[in-house]
């Protein structure tokens, strides 16, 4: 086999909470044939296997007694262009951010909103990223993904992946698909979403007009970087917990007792609150047990300061949970995977 197999590999530099723990085996696959060539590998000495990207959304509790395969393939490549609708395609390791760039370089609107995310092209459809008001489902074209039941390739359309807020086929069967590349469609005008939260504001704030996709890019960066801990700086997996979308017999209940609860109605009659909202009224903004802690800056991020381990991150966030039910009727659902 020309794929490199390491046994015993930390994964502290491989996932942004920068938790230690082991992998068994550990190896990076460029290309389909090396996917395949470390599947068969693991096959048949009977490993399962954990499909990684960045790691910017797990949170590893145990030494993962698997191989760890990082998709690490690289490649952009434009399969369509009218001159208003861009077709392009990425391959699965690509980095995410800097694929945007690549996009926004090249005169194309429509990840603009989803700048700055950490992680890697294959992994974004998992959990149907989104932010400031737009979710890849919003521009996606299609992707390739390996029945690792079957050993077939499939293209997935849109309605296929089935997407929902945060989530999606893939993520509902685990272990099942394993991402190859995926394709946007994107556009050569300026269609963009600036109504969500601070957006705006931000561009007036930096005398900015007639914006740009460009321009509402930085905007966003310049937004994330005041809020978010940088994982480089202070592990993190961005949003510890799913925005709960609840019925709005249970909002106006919770807004008897706290008029100030933020909650954003739905097409289907139900509602979405903040859940960083509700944590920061429970009091655990800031809090820190030990290295495991709460953000100080923004409630529904949980960070480790340097030693904490996955079950710890793991306990804090179920005593977090309990709480927020206790408290206000309402079920938190973690949006890292837990391995
Ligand atoms: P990983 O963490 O490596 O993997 C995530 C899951 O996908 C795992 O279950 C893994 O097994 C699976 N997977 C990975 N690659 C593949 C593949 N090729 N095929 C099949 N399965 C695969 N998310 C948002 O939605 N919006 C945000 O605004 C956002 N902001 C964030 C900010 C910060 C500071 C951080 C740390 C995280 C943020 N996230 C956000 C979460 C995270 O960045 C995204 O979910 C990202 O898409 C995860 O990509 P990854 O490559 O790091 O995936
Ligand atoms: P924010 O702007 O402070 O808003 C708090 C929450 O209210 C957000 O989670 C958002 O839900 C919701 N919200 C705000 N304005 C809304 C609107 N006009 N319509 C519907 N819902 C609205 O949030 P933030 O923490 O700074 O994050 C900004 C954006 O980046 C959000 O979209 C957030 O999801 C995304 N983000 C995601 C992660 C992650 O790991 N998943 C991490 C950081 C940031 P939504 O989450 O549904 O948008």
């Amino acid at each position: 086999m020309s794929v490199q197999v390491q046994a015993q590999v930390s994964l502290k530099p491989f996932n942004t909470f920068g938790i230690e723990v082991k992998a068994a085996q550990f190896a990076q696959a460029h290309n389909d044939d090396e996917v395949r060539q470390l599947l068969a590998y693991a096959a048949e000495r009977q490993w399962p296997v954990l499909v990684i990207g960045g790691g910017s959304n797990l949170l590893l509790t145990a030494d993962v007694q698997a191989l760890v395969l990082r998709m690490a393939s690289q490649g952009i490549r434009v399969l369509s262009d009218d001159g208003q609708r861009v077709v392009v395609e990425a391959e699965a390791g690509e980095a995410w951010h800097p694929f945007v760039q690549w996009t926004l370089d090249h005169g194309m609107a429509g990840l603009e909103n989803l700048s700055l995310i950490p992680g890697t092209v294959g992994a974004a459809p998992m959990q149907n990223i989104g932010a400031y008001g737009v979710e890849i489902k919003d521009v996606f074209a299609g992707l390739t993904a390996l029945d690792r039941h079957t050993g077939e390739l499939r293209d997935f359309d849109l309605q296929a992946c089935d997407f929902g807020y945060r989530d999606s086929l893939f993520k509902r069967n685990p272990g099942r698909w394993l991402i190859l590349r995926v394709r946007f469609a994107l556009s050569r005008g300026t269609q963009l979403h600036l109504d969500y939260g601070p957006v705006r504001q931000r561009l007036n704030e930096q005398g900015v007009e007639q914006p740009s996709a460009q321009d509402v890019s930085t905007a966003i960066c310049s937004i994330r970087r005041e809020k978010l801990p940088d994982p480089l700086e202070l592990g993190n997996a961005g949003s510890f917990f799913k925005n709960p979308v609840v019925a709005a017999v249970l909002v106006e209940r919770i807004r008897q007792a706290h008029p100030g609860l933020v909650a954003y109605p739905q097409a289907d009659g139900q509602v979405k609150l903040a859940a960083g909202w509700l944590i920061e009224q429970a009091g655990w903004k800031g809090f820190r047990d030990g290295d495991a802690g709460v953000h100080q800056q923004q409630a529904l991020v949980l960070v480790n300061y340097g030693q904490a381990s996955g079950g710890q991150l793991h306990a804090l966030a179920q005593k977090i949970q309990g709480d927020i039910l206790a408290r206000f009727g309402v079920e938190l659902e973690m949006e890292p995977n837990l391995y």
